[in-house]
């Protein structure tokens, strides 16, 4: 499953950074984009298992999703593309160009205070 890689992942990009922080992890925000979107309830599943027994267990994960633009194609007009409905909201054809994706990235974590 994608989330889990991802929550793996992430979860040891979080531990090599906590390395030398002395608190618990309270607190962490993840971005993604709208083509390889994390799903929220999965990607909250799989960050639990992920962090079970780190210093991670039990901080909080944020899921940002960055919107993806596109230009449509007719009328050139600019909006944020959405996979459930693509279609251009100035002249409702479903033609147009799409901007980058944004990658997954995170973004903050947040340690506990000593
Ligand atoms: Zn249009």
């Amino acid at each position: 499953m994608h989330e889990s890689a991802v929550a793996h992942d992430i979860v040891n990009s979080i531990l090599a950074e906590a390395k030398n922080q002395p608190g618990k992890v309270t607190r962490v925000l993840v971005s993604c984009g709208q083509i390889n979107a994390l799903n929220d309830e999965v990607m909250q599943f799989a960050f639990e298992a992920a962090t079970a027994d780190t210093i991670c267990q039990g901080a909080k994960l944020e899921i940002k999703h960055i919107p993806l633009k596109a230009t449509c194609k007719n009328c050139s007009g600019e909006f944020e593309f959405d996979l459930y409905n693509p279609n251009c909201p100035k002249c409702g054809k479903s033609d147009c160009t799409l901007g980058e994706d944004a990658p997954l990235l995170l973004e903050e974590i947040e340690f506990e205070e000593d």
